[in-house]
């Protein structure tokens, strides 16, 4: 099968198509034959990356007012028989659409196919994320438009994984009826990317779900931790929003709630304002000063920036006590897995992480962790190490677009 997975966010909408079906999953034999970026839509300097494999990228600055006209593009381009897309000439190449939706509160545990029910409760959950979940159902909307029926539209929820979460993770310690009248709880996020290291990492050792207890760190530009028991996610770092937890480059994490209270009595903005500098003006971009991409504040680190320096600390020691807490809570884990951005990158976060950490049985193998580069999956602890630490890649489009075959041919999922 051919699947157009689409990611789509406020102003951007990101697709990949990817070739796979049932008997490729086994044998990795899934290729991507296509992929691309359209970034500012809704304004007249679109900016259009589009890339069909083994080609010259395709890159344009053009009119793009809408996610319709953003796909509408995307399907222009793929038809331009100057494109050649492997196996693919139109739009009836492709069998079914795969969407990244973002929350999918409590209603959904698993990927579903897309259809009027689900919709509206894809709507209902857009108020737990207003600056996603009704960008990624413009882009469900915008297939409906353009395609009809015809193509099976699929849905896979960041937050599904984390469904298996206990009550005593989930729930926060505030009146119960906040929970039962407004669900306010944990949820967690990048549930896709910390499900598919877990899945690589079973593969890897040979093991069956129900026997993988892990710990997935997914540090990218947002970062959240995961502990995975049994196969299944029962705590992670973010919560009602993906603001809870780790440091990130431009959101703080944990906080004391008080602070919030605190900086608008103190005259500092608007409850919005205060969000705003928490999600976006904080983390290492609010330490450091002066960036919240991880390659200049290491580079500025090693110059001798203090705040840069400060920054890697305080980022290090966050991702640390959680690594602590997940042990407890696991009662110890057989390996810790690094990915995203930073983790499959940052040779120095993943060393500072790991550091002094060997009476939890964590022993970094300094040689390995340097070999470590992005796109390669590999083991950096020392032999001796009771926990094992991995590197490995995460790949949220895969699993996007192999739930998608699964849903679409009703085969109970697997990972
Ligand atoms: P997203 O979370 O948006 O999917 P990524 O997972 O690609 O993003 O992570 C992006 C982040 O990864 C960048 O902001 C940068 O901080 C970090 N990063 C990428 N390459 C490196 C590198 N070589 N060293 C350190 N950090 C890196």
């Amino acid at each position: 099968m051919n699947v157009f997975v689409l990611n789509c966010g406020s102003s951007s909408v990101k697709f990949q198509i990817i070739n796979t079906d049932l008997d490729m999953f086994e044998t990795d034999s899934d290729r991507r034959v296509a992929k691309g970026l359209i970034e500012r839509v809704g304004q007249d300097d679109a900016i259009i990356n589009l890339e069909a494999e083994g080609q010259e990228p395709v890159k344009t600055v053009e009119p793009i007012h809408d996610h319709r006209e953003a796909i509408l593009r995307i399907k222009q381009w793929m038809e331009d028989p100057k494109t050649r897309i492997n196996g693919i000439h139109s739009w009836d190449d492709i069998h079914a659409i795969g969407h990244r939706v973002v929350h999918g509160g409590e209603k959904f545990a698993k990927s579903v196919k897309i259809d009027k029910e689900v919709l509206a409760q894809i709507e209902e959950c857009a108020d737990l994320a207003p600056l996603h979940n009704p960008a990624n159902l413009k882009g469900i909307y915008a297939c409906y438009e353009i395609f009809g029926d015809k193509i099976p539209q699929v849905a896979v929820f960041d937050t599904a994984f984390h469904l298996t979460m206990p009550e005593e993770a989930y729930l926060y310690a505030i009146p119960m009826e906040l929970y039962e009248k407004y669900r306010i709880r944990r949820y967690g996020f990048h549930g896709t990317s910390h499900r598919y290291v877990a899945y690589r990492y079973r593969k890897l050792v040979g093991k069956p779900r129900e026997e993988v207890n892990v710990i997935t760190l997914h540090l990218g530009n947002g970062c959240s931790a995961a502990a995975i028991k049994k196969g299944q996610s029962i705590n992670t770092t973010m919560g009602l929003t993906p603001l809870e937890g780790l440091v990130m480059g431009t959101r703080s994490g944990d906080i004391d709630a008080a602070i919030v209270e605190y900086m608008f009595n103190k005259g500092i903005g608007s409850v919005a304002d205060i969000f705003n500098i928490l999600n976006k003006k904080s983390g290492m971009l609010g330490v450091s000063g002066f960036s919240n991409d991880m390659r200049d504040i290491e580079k500025a680190a090693a110059e001798g920036n203090h705040r840069a320096q400060l920054a890697l600390r305080i980022f290090a020691l966050r991702v640390k006590k959680y690594i602590g807490a997940y042990m407890a809570e696991m009662n110890g884990a057989e390996a810790i897995i690094f990915t995203a951005g930073i983790g499959e990158n940052s040779v120095l976060i993943r060393k500072m992480v790991c550091e002094g950490l060997e009476n939890l049985g964590i022993e970094l193998d300094e040689e390995l962790n340097k070999q470590a580069v992005r796109g390669k999956c590999m083991k950096i602890s020392k032999d001796s190490s009771k926990v094992a630490v991995y590197v490995i890649p995460t790949n949220e489009e895969l699993l996007l677009a192999r739930d998608t075959v699964r849903v679409v041919k009703d085969v109970p999922r697997q990972w």
